[in-house]
């Protein structure tokens, strides 16, 4: 929540002083590494935009009635609007206005990153006060070359291979989208940093959309390694949680956060690669790129993209519940591996200490000649566990007792 509260009504915009100030504020928490992409830079398809900025903006009558102003909210100037100083007759001010028909006393979040206009945002509620025939439109804001910033931390695993965590930071004056995503993302850290992982765990906090694009095409080596990974938003606020699934849909990751998310929740929404509020597995995932990424989140909410997003609809509760889920789905992945027997024929079980007395654990009495039939080097030891009906837990707790005594090799997932 402190992270929350700390970041909220700093001016985030894609690339801009206040997002290097989270950033700078983030690495006083986890140590991380800024990569810059300087304006005007190509990225595949893309081009880093410049730098923009605003000290002020407002609209006013004639008269001096001032009907909105940016001092106000950071919602209310369109973020990348470009500068003005004008007097506009009314039709032209509608045409710049924009408001929540769903909510009428929120201001909307909009963004011109590409279009070279102008905004303002304002509470629908509000509307009725633009009697006026003429309107002073002011945005003091300025666009300069600059450097779009990306946060990146890599804890280093047992293997090179990575699982890429990722959120942005880019909503100024909103909250549970992005910073819940950003604020759970450090707490795992704090966890994952103090354990002995397999896979190298690769943390981003970037800029939506164009910082993954800069980031990715810029580390051709980080996108061979990246076996998969969970994007993480919209985790503070009361609705559940819901799972999207990778484009692919039936990777491992996939497999694995739908059978934690059957154990944790009676039901879930569940949903196909795109079709729920998506956001930058669109470009992990992405044609050429293909990192496998399942998305969690609360969505959707009716709060979303509007000034009610704010910290009084986050609770640490939710938080937590969002952290465990991703915990245990990392927990299952990183444990998980491809066992290959050494042996033939069924083992003598009590020579190796592998017989399980059906008095004591009976489940897993029963479950072990499937296990041993299900050695040969095609299945993950999550993939068996299913198979077989026992949790993960148990079942790579005996099938790691088979390594011990030398009865099997593992492999992982190339
Ligand atoms: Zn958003």
């Amino acid at each position: 929540m402190k992270i929350i509260d700390d970041l909220f009504a700093m001016r985030r915009d894609l690339i801009s002083d206040g997002f290097d100030e989270a950033l700078n504020y983030l690495s006083k928490l986890i140590p991380l590494r800024i990569h810059r992409y300087p304006t005007g830079s190509n990225c595949w398809t893309w081009t880093i935009p410049k730098k923009w900025s605003v000290t002020e903006a407002y609209i006013e009558a004639l008269n001096g009635d001032r009907l909105v102003d940016l001092k106000n909210h950071p919602l209310h100037v369109a973020s990348y609007s470009c500068p003005i100083d004008e007097v506009v007759d009314k039709d032209e001010i509608m045409r710049h206005l924009y408001f929540s028909e769903g909510r009428p006393s929120a201001i909307p979040f909009a963004y011109k990153y590409y279009d070279k206009t102008w905004g303002f945002c304002i509470q629908k509620d509000r509307m009725s006060n633009f009697v006026y025939d003429k309107y002073r439109v002011v945005i003091k804001s300025k666009f300069e070359d600059g450097e779009m910033k990306v946060g990146e931390c890599t804890l280093k695993g047992k293997t090179d291979n990575i699982v890429v965590l990722a959120s942005h930071l880019c909503h100024p004056g909103i909250a549970n989208d992005d910073l819940s995503g950003v604020s759970v993302m450090v707490d795992i850290y704090n966890v994952l940093k103090d354990r002995n992982n397999y896979y190298t765990y690769q943390f981003l906090f970037v800029p939506e959309t164009i910082g993954s694009i800069a980031y990715l095409s810029h580390n051709a080596d980080i996108l061979l390694k990246s076996k998969c990974g969970i994007f993480m938003d919209m985790m503070g606020n009361k609705e559940p949680l819901s799972l999207q699934y990778s484009k692919l849909g039936n990777t491992p990751i996939d497999r694995i956060a739908k059978r934690v998310f059957a154990e944790k929740f009676q039901r879930f929404e569940e949903r196909k690669y795109l079709a729920g509020m998506s956001n930058d597995e669109k470009v992990f995932d992405s044609p050429g790129v293909d990192i496998p990424m399942v998305a969690i989140n609360r969505s959707p909410y009716p709060e979303y993209h509007t000034s009610d997003d704010n910290p009084d609809i986050i609770s640490e509760d939710k938080l937590n519940e969002s952290k465990d889920v991703v915990l245990k789905i990392i927990d299952i992945f990183d444990r998980d591996y491809i066992p290959v027997r050494n042996f033939t024929g069924p083992v003598f079980l009590s020579k190796y200490g592998l017989w399980v007395d059906w008095h004591k654990d009976y489940k897993l009495n029963k479950a072990i000649d499937q296990i041993m039939l299900r050695m040969e080097g095609d299945k993950t030891v999550f993939d068996i566990s299913e198979e077989v009906g026992l949790s993960f837990n148990d079942t790579v707790k005996y099938v790691d007792m088979f390594h011990k005594q030398g009865l099997i090799t593992k492999t992982w997932i190339a």
